[in-house]
């Protein structure tokens, strides 16, 4: 019994660095099996997209090198991740099993099985907080039910902050137990596509913990200066770009918090530190989206205000299928839709755009949105894309309200002034002048002629009048406020939790 294993198992925490549940494993001292599960029956929101599967094969590659450094071996097994673990308890009479706890219900899902099977067998299992900054039951509001509203949470949130220090990577983990591991091998999980359409992802990333220091190390390096002016520009590379690495948990994001501080307390200029402060906000809205996904785990399903179920949303096919390509009419939206397809990531500021123009101009059902954003998305995240669809389309926490639909026309002028963002992604439009490039139907005919571009032909006319669409989505909205005024105005979840602030 005493010198029975410890198993750690790895879930959306791919990294040695500041792994709570590995340095206690670590220090426990006794033969060490780090283990991952892929479950290939997994359906829906509880199997990554496939731009996700991508990025998860090569970050589980990193892993399993790492662990092979430090002198020990990443077990892949396949099935349903709660028997796995406890047939390998089984084998192992009785181990110790150490895992960082998630706020996904499918995560949740596993540890509680976990946990029944630990009882029933007399083990012994913790859930280590090593992906939020804190405890989401920690946070709450003087009534003791959970925020719905960010400003609150946040500052709530930040009495907590700054996290304690992150724990340092071991340099040495424990061997395996001699016992020979049978473990599947990566290929065999199947997570690259068949067709090799991922050449795009592999040219814009470097998944694993490396690539996240990096990352992070560029991002210190002058965009972080000017994240509060310039954040909302896709033509700058002026975001950090880390939201897959910290998805698969390659930094955490305590590491993250701890050298944001740490450079606030160096900074001479006031914009750095405004910078660095808008950049921790941004974290706090990572740790909301979780926050919210485990207080109403439905919400991935169903809108946070139930209410909005009852929503007259339209299904045109042809309408979701040009979305989805990026042949809207549209540049902002098409080059936004564009660049998710070719890297599997789309600038924050496009995200909300390219949501807009799909739930309120095409008045599609925001859950078509997040399906796409879900299997194209290297960043997929079941609590950030809950959030910000849900966000846009008016029915979620602290949402945007439904009447406020944003201009795709007025928004590519503001945000991408010089027409650059869309020059890349669309690049049959790139002969026009910026004045014309955000809406090429109004163009003068020379001009088009001059840059080659033939509307209908090399480029589409819009597939719906901006004017007439949102007078339409208002329209709905009215009718559908007028029907269910009373329901409206506070979150309604199944689960009874609802809470103002
Ligand atoms: C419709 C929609 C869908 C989205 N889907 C996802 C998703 O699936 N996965 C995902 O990680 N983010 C999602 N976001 C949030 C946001 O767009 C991305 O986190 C951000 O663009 C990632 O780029 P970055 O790392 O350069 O961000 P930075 O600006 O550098 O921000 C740093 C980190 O803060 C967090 N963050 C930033 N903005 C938000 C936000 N609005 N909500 C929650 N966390 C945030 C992210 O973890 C991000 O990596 C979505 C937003 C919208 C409007």
């Amino acid at each position: 019994m005493t010198d029975s294993p410890s198993i750690v198992l790895f879930q959306t925490d791919l990294r040695l660095a500041d792994n709570p549940a590995l340095t206690a494993a670590v220090q426990r001292g006794k033969p060490l099996i780090c283990l991952y599960v892929w479950n290939p029956d997994a359906k829906g929101y509880d199997k990554p997209g496939a731009a996700s599967r991508w990025w998860l094969h090569y970050s589980l590659e990193k892993l399993s090198s790492h662990i092979q450094q430090t002198g020990n071996d990443l077990v892949i097994r396949t099935g349903q991740t709660a028997e796995v673990v406890s047939s390998l308890a089984a084998q192992f009479k009785t181990p110790r099993i150490f895992w960082n706890r998630s706020c996904e219900p499918a995560f949740r899902k596993i540890e509680h099985r976990l946990q029944t099977f630990l009882k029933g067998e007399g083990g012994d299992g913790t859930g280590f907080d090593g992906t939020n900054l804190a405890d989401p039951d920690r946070i709450q509001t003087q009534s003791g039910t959970p925020y719905t509203v960010f400003t609150p949470f946040w500052k709530k949130l930040q009495t907590v902050l700054p996290p304690s220090p992150p724990l340092a990577a071991p340099q040495k983990l424990p061997s395996p137990p001699s016992t020979h591991l049978k473990s599947e091998t990566l290929a065999s999980l199947k997570l690259l596509p068949k067709i090799d359409w991922a050449h795009g992802l592999r040219n814009t990333w470097s998944p694993g913990e490396e690539g996240a220091r990096s990352a992070l190390k560029k991002f210190l390096l002058a965009p972080a200066k000017h994240y509060s002016t310039d954040r909302d520009r896709p033509d700058l590379p002026h975001t950090s770009q880390l939201s897959s690495h910290l998805h698969f948990g390659e930094i955490s994001p305590r590491t993250l918090c701890q050298a944001i501080t740490s450079r606030m307390g160096k900074c001479q200029s006031a914009q750095e530190r405004k910078s660095l402060e808008a950049y921790l906000r941004q974290l706090g809205w990572r740790e909301f989206a979780r926050y919210l996904l485990y207080h109403f785990p439905e919400t991935a399903q169903e809108p946070l205000y139930a209410a909005y179920k009852k929503f007259p949303w339209d299904d045109r096919s042809d309408f979701l299928a040009a979305w989805q390509n990026g042949l809207t009419g549209y540049p902002i939206v098409d080059a936004g839709m564009r660049e998710l397809w070719q890297t599997g990531w789309m600038h924050n500021r496009v995200r909300m755009i390219t949501a807009s123009f799909l739930t309120k101009d095409l008045l599609l059902h925001w859950k078509a949105g997040a399906d796409w954003f879900w299997d194209t998305l290297v960043d997929a995240d079941l609590a950030n894309n809950t959030l910000g669809w849900q966000w846009v389309a008016g029915c979620g926490a602290d949402a945007s309200p439904f009447f406020r639909i944003f201009n795709p026309i007025t928004q590519g002028r503001k945000f991408d002034p010089d027409g650059r963002y869309v020059r890349k992604w669309v690049p049959e439009l790139a002969g026009l002048p910026h004045k014309w490039i955000h809406q090429p139907w109004e163009a003068p005919p020379l001009l088009l002629v001059e840059a080659q571009v033939r509307l209908g032909e090399t480029y589409p006319y819009p597939i719906i009048d901006h004017a007439a669409a949102r007078n339409r989505a208002l329209l709905a909205y009215r009718h559908f406020t007028k029907n269910k005024h009373s329901n409206t105005s506070s979150p309604t979840s199944d689960s009874g939790k609802c809470a103002s602030t």
